[in-house]
């Protein structure tokens, strides 16, 4: 074939001698072995670990999805971090062109090259791959430069030798191939073989050096996050169950032969980039919890201690000297701790880290698993938990007051009760029934009903649904208000729910599912959706009550206070009618709910948005029964009265400059209503705050 005179072709030695041949073959031998020697141990870990009860390949389609999004288009780390991430998935498709000029590089070692430079197929192919060399090598030079000279804050402290080297051999891979293009064939003399045998032997010695150190750095993600991404847990923050079988101790993640499969293949593929920690409400408030370290954790105890072990796995559990770290180590490292009970119970159970994580691992069933074999075996003891539970199992509800307080509640508002002949059934939630405030969300979005003409009712009894229960670890308690309620439903034949809590939504229509199906569940910000073209258009909010007085109060809901439930209807005109919207992870997270509300808002007036939001919405502090245990700890290190989340959240919402804040939660409600009171100046006002249903129920009265 003839070369065309202006473009370079790739050249390729002619022939090997024997003597290279062995040397090829032993060197090849030798970091294949260095690669299994450490490959080998993690996959017999792996697969030594307890199996995943409830875990199922189906659906496939989800599967095929999601691999297909975020490995095969790398979608996920492009769309959170656009620049870094493309650099990343550059690399990662440059690896896929690579496979084929790989094998026929080590294949012309052995004098069997079977992709002719001069043919046709060779020419495209080896420019082909040329191109994507040349993205590589940059981008794999601008990833160096960031990890070691404009190092992100969430990468850590410690620079990892490691990653310099691997950045180099990728880019020494990458500089020989395209070199080659510019040197000149073997026809131009023995040169020329030297220069290409230099090249050759080069990009070999780098590519067999990579090879061994995959398994044993973090790069091992390479091999293990395709599988990790592929076979992950069906649904977010899925919570799996506990085994029924009577001769099996299954508590929940309390010692190593907890740890399952998926657990010890999502621990082994953590990238240590970060994503999760930096999104962490915990960590970003300076908590002892930090997502990321409670990967390498359990990565961590795998490796010293094994899947069978009876060894605790939080470190302040364990009997002294069985650490996986030293001593030295722990009081040397400040993340060391992070695997302690105090920052498991830390997590708000937002979601943002599982959210985040590029490569499929998923946190939430990993930290409620450590917060069950703590609870459940008794090992966690809090006296704000011990209070919660009794109120749970005493009274029903998480605030601890009798029903009758629920009576009197439905009776002053008027509420319907559910007698099986009404459409929808209207579910309270301890929040709603109980707390003064999610009791006018309740009476409000009872009349927006009112006025769209849906019948509807109360339930005459209600009990908690066990979220607090769940996600802080105390199955008994939550099996058992679960199956009241499935029961319940079932006695009065309830067929449509609508709740205005998120929380009460995501558990009744996901975590019941061990016991039973519930009827349909909807949240009211989808019903308000769904009939908005009924609901009315007004560009005027007024404002609905005095804010709470509580400045710098902890926002902690104790059950037992006595809730005081006198309205507070202090209409005024709101001077700035735009409202910003507050996504509830819950809502937002958990169940993909972003268009419903904002549809429900923008009837109402201008929506501007949070800097964060939807995804990316940043918690209110409430989640995972911490609206209930409160932020009693000072940030690591420190004497000074603990940073709480809502207040972060608060000043962010309200540096926005809208007048109104709307949530679509009672418990977001009630954080910010304490926090936007706290961050405000004392010669100031803050915005008022509005459920989604108050700020429709508001345009409804001035008809
Ligand atoms: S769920 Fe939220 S609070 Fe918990 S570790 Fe993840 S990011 Fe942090
Ligand atoms: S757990 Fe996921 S998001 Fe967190 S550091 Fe590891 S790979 Fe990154």
């Amino acid at each position: 074939m003839m070369q065309h005179p202006l473009l370079p072709i790739f050249a390729e030695p002619q022939h090997f001698a024997s003597f290279e041949i062995i040397l090829l073959l032993a060197l090849a031998a030798a970091s294949a072995a260095l690669f299994f020697l450490r490959f080998a141990p993690i996959l017999r870990t792996i697969f030594a670990a307890r199996k995943d009860l409830g875990w199922s390949l189906s659906p496939i389609a989800s599967r095929v999805k999601d691999f297909v999004w975020e490995v095969l288009l790398q979608g996920k780390v492009i769309r959170e971090r656009p620049l870094p991430g493309l650099a990343h998935a550059f690399v990662f498709w440059g690896f896929l062109a690579f496979a084929l000029v790989s094998l026929n590089h080590l294949a012309v070692g052995l004098n069997l090259g079977f992709l002719p430079p001069d043919s046709l197929i060779g020419r495209f192919y080896f420019t082909f791959a040329a191109v994507w060399a040349l993205l590589v090598a940059i981008s794999i030079a601008g990833l160096f430069v960031r990890r070691f000279f404009a190092r992100p804050i969430w990468l850590g402290s410690k620079v990892s030798i490691e990653s310099g080297v691997i950045a180099a051999l990728i880019f020494i891979l990458m500089a020989t191939y395209l070199a080659t293009f510019f040197t000149p064939g073997v026809a131009s003399g023995p040169q020329a073989e030297t220069t290409l045998k230099a090249l050759w032997w080069t990009h070999t010695l780098a590519l067999l050096i990579f090879l061994p150190l995959i398994p044993h750095t973090k790069h091992l993600h390479l091999v293990l996050s395709p599988f990790t991404i592929f076979l992950k847990r069906d649904g977010f923050s899925a919570i799996p169950p506990l085994s029924t079988d009577e001769n099996v101790e299954d508590f929940g993640l309390a010692t190593g032969k907890d740890i399952t499969q998926i657990v010890a293949l999502q621990a082994y593929s953590c990238v240590e980039c970060g994503r999760c920690t930096e999104h962490c409400p915990a960590s970003a408030t300076g908590k002892v919890l930090n997502p990321k370290e409670i990967i390498l954790g359990t990565r961590s105890y795998l490796n010293t201690f094994g899947p069978h072990s009876d060894t605790p796995l939080l470190t302040d559990l364990r009997p002294e000297g069985l650490s996986s770290r030293s001593g030295a180590e722990r009081s040397a490292s400040p993340t060391a701790n992070t695997f302690s009970t105090e920052a498991a119970y830390e997590c708000t159970t937002c979601g943002a880290c599982e959210y985040q994580c590029p490569v499929g691992i998923q946190h939430l069933p990993i930290l409620i698993g450590l917060r069950r074999g703590a609870t459940n075996t008794g090992a966690w003891q809090d006296p704000y938990g011990t209070k919660l539970f009794l109120a749970l199992e005493k009274s029903g509800n998480a605030l601890g007051l009798p029903a009758a307080e629920r009576d009197k509640f439905i009776a002053r508002a008027a509420l319907p009760i559910f007698d099986g002949t009404q459409e929808y059934c209207l579910w309270l939630g301890c929040m709603g029934a109980y707390d003064p405030h999610g009791r006018e969300i309740i009476a409000d979005f009872a009349r927006v009903m009112t006025h769209l003409g849906t019948s509807f009712g109360v339930l005459r009894k209600e009990k908690c649904t066990g979220d607090p229960a769940r996600r802080l670890g105390n199955d008994l308690v939550f099996q058992t208000l679960a199956e009241s309620g499935l029961a319940t439903f079932g006695a009065q034949k309830v067929q449509k729910i609508v709740a205005i809590c998120p929380h009460c939504v995501r558990t009744i229509a996901t975590d019941w599912r061990d016991f039973g199906i519930a009827p349909e569940i909807e949240h009211h910000s989808e019903f308000m959706a769904r009939h908005a073209a009924r609901l009315p258009h007004s560009t005027v909010i007024l404002t609905l009550s005095k804010q709470s007085e509580s400045k710098g109060k902890n926002p902690r809901i104790s059950p037992g206070d006595p809730q005081d439930s006198a309205p507070t209807d202090n209409q005024q005109p709101a001077t700035n009618n735009s409202v910003v919207y507050h996504d509830p992870c819950y809502l937002g997270r958990y169940q993909s709910i972003y268009a419903e509300p904002r549809a429900v808002i923008q009837q109402q007036a201008t929506l501007v948005e949070a800097p964060r939001n939807r995804e990316r919405s940043f918690c209110c502090g409430a989640g995972g029964g911490l609206a209930f245990l409160g932020e009693e700890k000072s940030a690591r290190g420190s004497d000074e009265p603990p940073t709480r989340v809502s207040h972060v959240r608060a000043r962010e919402l309200a540096a926005t400059g809208a007048g109104t804040v709307a949530t679509a939660c009672p418990f977001c409600n009630t954080m910010f209503r304490d926090a936007l009171a706290a961050i405000t100046p004392a010669d100031a006002t803050p915005p008022q705050l509005l459920d989604i249903a108050q700020l429709t129920a508001r345009n409804l009265r001035t008809k």
